[in-house]
């Protein structure tokens, strides 16, 4: 009989970091609620792996940018948790979905600084605020920040100043929702090759070699660098571990 069983949803769970991040948590005795934005199939997918391993799990469709269609979504939620885990709530949130814009500050529009804060800042704001309607006391929130907050690379302005603002709020948050014994801390990968920023990381060889000689461990980040990271915050191990930016990066940019 399975005692306390813990669940996490994690936003943008269909590939990249997000994907690690379920199958890590998952592996850790979690069951799991991922969303996706348009690649159900992916989603199906990494639900099946989950299974696999011997947990459950379901996939949601959410776009971060439109916090109107929030309730909708903690509506599907909550018939989710109601027949795939027989209960009303879960207990960590792992605000992962996002997109990255390659804009110089200078020529930055209006429309993509919009897209960025919707996507990258007011979407997990308030996607956070709702979900704690639907979320246990004792449990915790992971935000996912960049190595971009700490040293600046051209062209991430917009976007690091999202991820920033997200540093932020998750001291806020961890302040405030101390007294529902909820941990709240922000995990900041370094460059990782996913298909994030059109897989730059991954398919341009000459940035992927020049971020490895900036990193002392010597090479790019991958995916299964961060998920174990993200799935250690949310266990016991970490249960004194708040309000932390805690950067995965092998070291970039020392
Ligand atoms: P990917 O592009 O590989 O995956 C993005 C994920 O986010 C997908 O699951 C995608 O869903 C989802 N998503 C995209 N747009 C939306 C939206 N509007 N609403 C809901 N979900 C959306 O990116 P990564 O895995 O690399 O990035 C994950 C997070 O890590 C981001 O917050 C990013 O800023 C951050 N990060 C990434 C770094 C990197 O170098 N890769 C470095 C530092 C931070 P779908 O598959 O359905 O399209």
């Amino acid at each position: 009989m399975e005692v306390n069983k813990k669940i996490a949803l994690v936003t943008g769970g269909s590939r990249g970091l997000g994907k690690e991040m379920a199958l890590s948590l998952a592996n850790k005795g979690l069951d799991i609620v991922l969303t996706y934005h348009s690649k159900k199939e992916e989603a199906e997918a990494v639900v099946s792996e989950i299974e696999a391993l011997g947990q459950k799990a379901v996939a949601i469709q959410l776009n971060v940018a439109e916090s109107s269609s929030f309730d909708l979504f903690f509506q599907n939620v909550a018939t989710a948790l109601k027949t795939t885990f027989d209960t009303d709530k879960f207990d960590f949130l792992v605000n992962n979905a996002g997109i990255g814009i390659h804009e110089s500050f200078l020529t930055t529009t209006e429309q993509q600084f919009d897209e960025l804060t919707n996507i990258q800042f007011k979407g997990p704001y308030f996607l956070t605020q709702k979900a704690l309607a639907v979320m246990n006391d004792g449990g915790g929130i992971v935000n996912i920040s960049s190595g971009l907050t700490r040293f600046s690379f051209p062209g991430y302005a917009a976007y690091a100043s999202m991820k920033g603002a997200m540093e932020t709020l998750t001291k806020y948050q961890a302040k405030e929702l101390g007294e529902r014994k909820i941990r709240v801390n922000i995990v900041a990968p370094g460059a990782i090759e996913t298909d994030f920023g059109g897989g730059a990381v991954r398919d341009n060889e000459q940035l992927n070699q020049f971020i490895a000689s900036v990193t002392a461990l010597g090479r790019v980040g991958l995916p299964e660098d961060i998920g174990g990271v993200v799935a250690f915050l949310c266990t016991d191990d970490a249960k004194w571990v708040n309000a932390q930016r805690i950067e995965v990066s092998g070291g970039m940019n020392l």
